[in-house]
């Protein structure tokens, strides 16, 4: 899959060189590419921000230079891509929109700087997307986490054997707990049934925990989780267990 990042910080795709991500870059399985729409400014200053219409604190990004990085980008690709621009005001990135994202050839993110952009810029993309209900100073560290979120999830990046099927959020559960060695730290033993060697009771004891910690954290995500006739006797359970 490609990304591609429209930045004042191109600098950023060689920070993301470190760990899988970095290995499938390497490799290949995905790719990363940044430019900066400072390479199409006009003025003798590469000017790419300019101070707000109506006036106000802070500078505001021009729409010219970043037309011309999109378009550049097109040329460059030769097919499309989906064109995200990354805002407070946009909607809210989760896991699903991950797996959706996954499925595309090309992810082009475009980060704002400053007090923001031209309100023409909305015009330029074909979603707004945002990280969270906060502020960051620009887009790059957003992009980033896009981009981690979305390139495991291809092939290529995980290793062979780590799945991303059971984790927080792909099966609309939270995650159950998770145990290495040594078996007893501290005092804190492992839970016997996970060396037990019963592939069965491990699998039913896993599904019951991250029930259990769903219910306890994220009792919102049961409404919509896909619940099967198991997991609602395991649910049962964990609510006469909370009564005794
Ligand atoms: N004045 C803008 C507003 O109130 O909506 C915020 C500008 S912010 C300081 C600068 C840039 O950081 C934004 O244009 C956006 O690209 C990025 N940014 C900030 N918070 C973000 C968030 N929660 N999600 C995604 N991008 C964000």
């Amino acid at each position: 899959m490609r990304f591609e990042i429209v930045t004042l910080f191109p600098e950023i795709v060689e920070a993301l060189r470190i760990g899988l991500l970095g290995k499938a870059m390497d490799s290949g399985a995905i790719e990363i590419v940044a430019r900066s729409p400072r390479e199409f400014a006009t003025d003798k200053h590469r000017s790419v921000d300019d101070a707000p219409y109506g006036g106000g604190s802070g500078m505001v990004l021009m729409p010219g230079p970043i037309a011309e990085t999109l378009d550049a980008l097109d040329a460059e690709r030769g097919g499309p891509s989906h064109k995200v621009l990354l805002t407070p005001q946009g909607d809210r990135f989760d896991q699903r929109m991950a797996e959706r994202f996954a499925a595309l050839p090309s992810l082009t993110l475009v980060c704002g700087r400053y007090e923001g952009f031209d309100e023409r810029i909305r015009g330029m993309v074909d979603q707004e997307v945002s990280l969270g209900d906060f502020v960051l100073l620009g887009g790059e560290i957003a992009g980033a986490t896009i981009i981690e979120a979305v390139a495991r999830l291809g092939p290529g990046v995980l290793g062979n054997d780590e799945s991303a099927t059971e984790e927080s959020h792909s099966t609309g559960l939270l995650e159950y707990p998770q145990y290495t060695r040594p078996s007893v730290f501290r005092g804190q033993e492992v839970p016997a049934v996970l060396k037990s060697g019963d592939h069965a009771r491990v699998a039913r004891w896993r599904r019951k925990e991250a029930l259990r910690r769903t219910k306890e954290r994220r009792p919102d995500l049961l409404e919509t989780a896909p619940l099967t006739d198991e997991d609602r006797k395991l649910l049962a359970e964990l609510a006469a267990e909370d009564e005794s």
